[in-house]
């Protein structure tokens, strides 16, 4: 595609201590495209989304944005389960600095994306909801600081299957409407069926990257994915 470049990463190494989580990664974000960073357990997942954010700053290698301002819903979520719904929000939209009538928009916008069930139990405690319910909550309250790109990590965690279908149409709604995101993901046809571009993460260096309807790249990426050629 021909989308503008929203964060360049090149050469990107990345080591805590003696443990080493990223070796060379060169990757483009698009703007607008949802892109999936997928991997298993410690291929370094959570450690590239947070060099993309901006909050990790990598053991080496080059980090470019191009006035792009990056959000990251972390994984486990982490709401304030004592406030209700609508609070989350707005200390979310205090902490981007945003007040009165510019804060009340945002949050009638913000509203108008969250499913129905959670739009009308804006005054109920976050503890209150169901899991999923909470992972559409942190996804919302991420989009309150008015990101360029969202980074939502591993949202599938711990859900039932259809609460699981019901966040990654959310997070399709926000590409729809023109957002960018980077979805890590742990299960490989997740990622192939929700993403409009996918890398494959092993042992922390790209193993794989296509888009899902390329030929072959299925069996590529999953061949990539546990280790292979
Ligand atoms: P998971 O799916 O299990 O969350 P991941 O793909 O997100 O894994 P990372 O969390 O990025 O992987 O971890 C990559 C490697 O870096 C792993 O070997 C992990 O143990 C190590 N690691 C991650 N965070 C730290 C840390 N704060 N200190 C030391 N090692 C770390």
């Amino acid at each position: 595609g021909d989308e503008p470049v929203a964060i360049r990463l090149t050469g990107i190494d990345h080591h805590y201590g003696g443990v080493a989580a990223l070796h060379g990664v060169d990757l483009e974000v698009r703007a607008g495209v949802v892109l999936g960073v997928v991997g298993a357990n410690g291929a370094g997942k959570s450690t590239l989304g947070r060099i993309l954010h901006g909050s990790l700053r990598p053991s080496s290698g080059i980090r470019e944005v191009d006035g792009v301002r990056a959000s990251v819903v972390p994984e486990g979520r982490a709401l304030f389960k004592t406030l209700t719904l609508r609070e989350n929000l707005e200390v979310a939209a205090y902490s981007a600095g945003l007040k009165g009538a510019t804060l009340r928009e945002k949050l009638d916008e913000t509203a108008e994306w969250l499913p129905k069930r959670l739009r009308d139990r804006l005054s109920v405690q976050a503890a209150a909801l169901s899991g999923g319910e909470q992972q559409i909550l942190a996804i919302a309250r991420a989009m309150m600081a008015g990101p360029d790109v969202l980074i939502v990590d591993e949202p599938a965690l711990g859900l039932a299957p259809a609460l699981i279908d019901e966040v990654y149409e959310r997070i399709g709604r926000l590409a729809d409407d023109g957002m960018t995101v980077v979805l890590l993901e742990q299960l490989l046809s997740r990622a192939m069926t929700a993403c409009h571009e996918v890398i494959v993460l092993h042992e922390g260096s790209i193993a794989a990257r296509g888009k899902p309807a390329d030929t072959g790249f299925a069996a590529l990426a999953e061949a990539a994915y546990f280790g292979g050629e």
